[in-house]
């Protein structure tokens, strides 16, 4: 099985997103020693293919140079488990010549907006839509592709068809995130988006994609699709992602994921010590990932969506918490609402009296089918890995 490594270069980030978790100003940045050290620890670790994501703060902020001496030591080093590379950044420092080194190892690009420019100065700080779509186009134009992660807060919900037009006018796929408590902050909750609200949102945005089907690519909906489809987990939120996802800081300590970077509390070992699974299982952050997974055997065993949402994200679940394992992830309320609505309506369909017309694609000929949720996922299923 494949897993997943997510290196963070550093915790700083020249954005001021109001409602940002993540970033911390001063934070050193990984020297080119801590990529090497990555590559010992790996060598003999596991067999499995490998994925990067380099994450923060603001992956750019290491400069062409990093990259240009990370990447080959990733790729060659470590080339008996087939690395592949993704990158997540605002895209401010976007150079032609950083796109060019990310385009040799085809790295796919994920930045952020919010929606309409209004919108997303607003909650990211004025000119972050100019700066982000300017990189964008440097990146496009050296080969690279980008998609965008739109955040979903409290205030902007309220303006969520003119975010969703937005994103349908320009072309852009569409891949929504709930903002977080921000549990750095004094007002943890003030952006955060509520867990009823979560649900509305992904219900509504169901809808929408029916009604604009082949228009527009919802993705967070596709992987909802998808789990209730083949019963199992698509992305790490609906499967037990701890022992699969490792994430490795600016001083080469290693977390059970990136949102978990820079609590002392979570490191689980550090990569110069090139620590084996055994290693890192004796450390207390393993150990408390691993007991959220037996509490979620417990806890979700009569939900019958547990097979495909697996107790949510565990660090939704823990860190607002004190790293205190008392409730399942509170998103669990919209992974409910909307898996339901995702069964209720497929099996509408394939049992309801109108049968016949869940089987067409929406482009067969000559037949009036309505469009509904097994015409989305017959679409979206064919084009998907
Ligand atoms: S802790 Fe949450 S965000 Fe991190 S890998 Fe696990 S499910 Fe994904
Ligand atoms: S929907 Fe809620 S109860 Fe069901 S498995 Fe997910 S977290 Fe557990």
């Amino acid at each position: 099985m494949a897993f997943h490594v997510m290196l963070i270069p550093t915790l700083n980030c020249p954005a001021k997103c109001s409602y940002c978790w993540s970033s911390e100003k001063g934070s050193p940045l990984m020297s080119i020693e801590t990529i090497k050290e990555v590559v010992e620890w790996l060598k003999n670790f596991r067999d499995e293919p490998v994925t990067f994501t380099f994450h923060g703060g603001e992956p750019l902020l290491a400069g062409a140079d990093f990259y240009r001496e990370a990447l080959p030591l990733l790729a060659d080093g470590l080339s008996h488990m087939k690395p592949a590379f993704a990158l997540q950044t605002n895209l401010w420092m976007m150079t032609p010549e950083l796109a060019r080194i990310l385009a040799k190892y085809n790295i796919p690009i994920g930045s952020s907006l919010d929606g309409p420019r209004e919108l997303t100065d607003l909650q990211r700080g004025k000119g972050y839509f100019e700066k982000t779509m300017k990189g964008s186009e440097i990146a496009r134009s050296n080969g690279l592709k980008v998609s965008f992660i739109c955040t979903f807060t409290s205030h902007s919900v309220k303006f969520k068809e003119d975010i969703f037009n937005f994103f349908l006018e320009n072309g852009i796929t569409l891949k929504l995130h709930p903002a977080l408590p921000s549990i750095r902050d004094e007002n943890p909750e003030k952006w955060a988006l509520s867990p009823e609200e979560y649900g509305e949102l992904l219900v509504y945005l169901l809808d929408k994609y029916i009604e604009n089907i082949g228009k527009i690519e919802i993705m967070n909906i596709d992987h909802l699709c998808k789990c209730v489809f083949t019963s199992r987990g698509t992305v790490c939120t609906f499967v037990d992602c701890m022992g699969d996802t490792f994430a490795v800081g600016p001083d080469g300590n290693i977390y059970p994921c990136y949102r978990f970077i820079g609590m002392p509390e979570y490191v689980m070992g550090n990569v110069k010590d090139h620590p084996g699974m055994e290693d890192l299982a004796r450390s207390d952050a393993w150990k408390l990932m691993f007991q959220y997974k037996e509490y979620v055997d417990r806890e979700c065993k009569d939900c019958r969506y547990i097979k495909f949402c697996r107790g949510g994200c565990p660090y939704n679940a823990i860190a607002p918490n004190k790293g205190e394992i008392r409730s399942v992830d509170p998103h669990c309320i919209a992974y409910k609402r909307i898996f339901k609505e995702i069964t209720d309506r497929w099996e509408n369909e394939f049992f309801g009296s109108s049968a016949l017309p869940m089987f067409m694609l929406p482009d067969q000929p000559g037949k009036e089918a309505k469009p509904g949720i097994m015409s989305l996922m017959m679409k979206r299923l064919s084009s998907m890995d």
